[in-house]
């Protein structure tokens, strides 16, 4: 069994993005990041800050504008469409989830396609299922990543999906598919979960359940990544797969921490120096 470090990924991936930094700085550009949050929810905050000190941690100019629990929608989208016009933002980010009274809906549409380094947006969506070059949404590209540095092969492997959320699952299965995967996406109304998790060569959790995949779920020899963050009753982080019982199985196992988690940011890095690249080669 293999242990997937993807702190140690991450690391060589932040290592290349720094040098494209030192090259759009030399050009002129410092990439820029807005980093919109709303209200005090405290894990919005840390994650905010964990991606504002990665951001300045590799040369990457990030921009916190932190608004109040009762900013009006109009409001937020005001700020955006400022954003949108700036030369100096070339990534936009909402931190999620907002105020109630907010249409998270209509927000991230706003964001110009161009910044929408999340890869939230329709548009952004819409390129991504018809395979068009755009930002991929962070933590599915860095299970992408993952497997690549890892060397795993994709085509021809079933690969089966706990989980259909917009933001992690159901693109996973996407960029799995266009990597000729064949692809079974299951989800909360999936009957007998583990006859189908046990066909997976690669198995992918993203529940938000802690320890939910046990053996009972694993066929002997899969890869098994674990994108849950869940915390303990001792507030100690784990996944939605139970390590201990799932390593002797797997042939590859993604850890929480130091699994998945490291590599959302990366990619959040990763897109925004790629739209920099990007403004650049237009303005010449
Ligand atoms: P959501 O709550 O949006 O989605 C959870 C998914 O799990 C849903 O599709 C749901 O099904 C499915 N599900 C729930 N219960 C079951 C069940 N009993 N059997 C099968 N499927 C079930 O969560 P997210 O996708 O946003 O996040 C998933 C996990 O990943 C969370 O722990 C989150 O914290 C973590 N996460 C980690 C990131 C990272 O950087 N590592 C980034 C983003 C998220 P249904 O659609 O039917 O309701």
């Amino acid at each position: 069994m293999a242990i997937i470090n993807g702190k140690e990924i991450g690391q060589k991936i932040r290592e290349s993005i720094a040098e494209r930094v030192v090259q759009l700085k030399n050009q002129g550009v410092t990439p820029g990041l807005a980093v919109i949050l709303v209200g005090d929810n405290p894990a919005s905050q840390t994650y905010v800050r964990n991606k504002q000190k990665s951001c300045e941690a590799i040369g990457i100019f990030s921009e916190l504008i932190k608004l109040p629990e009762d900013t009006k929608e109009a409001e937020l989208l005001e700020h955006i469409q400022s954003l949108n016009e700036r030369k100096d933002i070339h990534g936009i980010l909402v931190q999620l989830p907002l105020p109630k009274h907010i249409d998270e809906n209509k927000v991230i549409a706003t964001i110009s396609p161009e910044k929408d380094v999340d890869g939230f947006s329709p548009v952004s969506v819409g390129k991504m299922m018809l395979g068009q070059e755009t930002y991929l949404p962070c933590t599915p590209y860095g299970v992408m990543k993952l497997l690549e540095y890892t060397g795993i092969e994709i085509a021809g492997k079933h690969a089966v999906i706990v989980g259909r959320s917009h933001i992690v699952g159901n693109p996973m299965g996407q960029l799995l598919l266009q990597k000729d995967a064949t692809v079974t996406y299951t989800h909360s109304k999936t009957k007998d979960l583990p006859s189908i998790t046990k066909q997976a060569d690669i198995l992918v959790a993203a529940v938000g359940r802690p320890n939910f995949i046990t053996k009972e779920h694993v066929k002997p020899g899969a890869v098994v990544i674990d994108v849950g963050i869940n915390r303990d009753e001792n507030n100690k982080l784990i996944g939605d797969v139970h390590f201990e019982e799932v390593e002797k199985l797997a042939s590859h196992i993604t850890p929480v921490p130091r699994g998945v988690g490291p590599m959302t940011i990366t990619m959040l890095l990763f897109n925004t120096v790629q739209s920099a690249e990007k403004t650049l080669s237009q303005d010449k």
